[in-house]
């Protein structure tokens, strides 16, 4: 069942989100098994962050989802749709992903790098391209900077460029990895509250962190990973106030 979440963000966009299921992923690199049968739903309209040691399987997870990387085993569900079989362009169109680097081109100006992908992947006309761009840049607070060019802005407002430049696809799920842990410090929390804003506004979020007091305050569900498995899913509540297993435990002790 396709779910729509019509709920307005600040220029009255309306998000429609899907349910994303993940059931026994398993994948590889080579003869190495890095996820062994993850399973999780992430449901319309909310966020699951998903926190774990580094080298735990988190971007493998999304790199799965996105079909950067093809899974060995198991099934991904995007509302009633078999993931695994839609093709790798459409459904990359329909699961936005945000990386730590943005992968802006840096010789477009911030609305030529969102009106591109509009005009290249929806296949629109240079001008309406420009004016749904200038949209998706007001929409996270850079309207006054669309004719900056990447090296003209801080690596928040890139990121934030690269938020937008995913939005403008209107996808039914967005994808977080690290999003802002190669930011300078001051500058992390601009790109976490426009996440947060993001999940308030209905977009379903699937957001991999190691910012603890992001995934304790947006999160409705708060998965652990460690070593290419799903060791705990629960509530923030459960998952940081009471952990049931000594890896999760341990894990809390290390980053909080
Ligand atoms: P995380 O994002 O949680 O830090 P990754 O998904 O990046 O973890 O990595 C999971 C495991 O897969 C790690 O052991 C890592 O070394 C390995 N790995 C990641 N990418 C590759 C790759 N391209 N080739 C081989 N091994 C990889
Ligand atoms: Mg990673």
């Amino acid at each position: 069942m396709t779910y729509t979440s019509p709920l307005p963000v600040t220029d009255g966009h309306f998000y429609e989100g899907s349910r994303l299921q993940i059931e026994s992923l398993a994948m590889a690199y080579g003869e190495i098994e890095v996820l062994k049968d993850v399973t999780l739903t992430v449901e319309p309209a909310t966020t699951t962050c998903v926190i774990g040691p580094s080298g735990s399987g988190k971007s493998t997870l999304l790199r799965g989802v996105n079909r950067l990387h093809e899974p060995k085993s198991g099934r991904v569900l995007l509302a009633e749709d078999d993931a695994l079989r839609l093709k790798p362009d459409l459904l990359r169109r329909r699961v936005g992903l945000v990386f730590q680097h943005f992968n802006l081109f840096p010789d477009h100006t911030a609305l030529q790098n969102v009106a591109l992908a509009l005009q290249n992947v929806k296949r629109m006309s240079k001008g309406e391209a420009e004016r749904r761009a200038l949209a998706r840049l007001a929409e996270v607070g850079l309207a006054e900077r669309a004719d900056h060019r990447p090296r003209d802005l801080s690596g928040g407002q890139q990121q934030r460029v690269a938020i937008a430049r995913a939005l403008a696809m209107e996808p039914e799920v967005m994808l977080f990895d690290e999003a802002t842990s190669a930011l300078d410090p001051e500058l992390v929390k601009g790109v976490l509250n426009l996440m947060a804003e993001l999940a308030q506004s209905g977009m379903t979020m699937l957001v991999v962190t190691h910012e603890m007091g992001f995934a304790r305050k947006v999160a409705d569900q708060v998965v652990f990973m460690d070593e290419g498995r799903v060791i705990e899913t629960g509530t923030p509540e459960q998952i940081f106030n009471s952990p049931q297993s000594e890896r999760l435990r341990l894990f809390l002790s290390e980053v909080l």
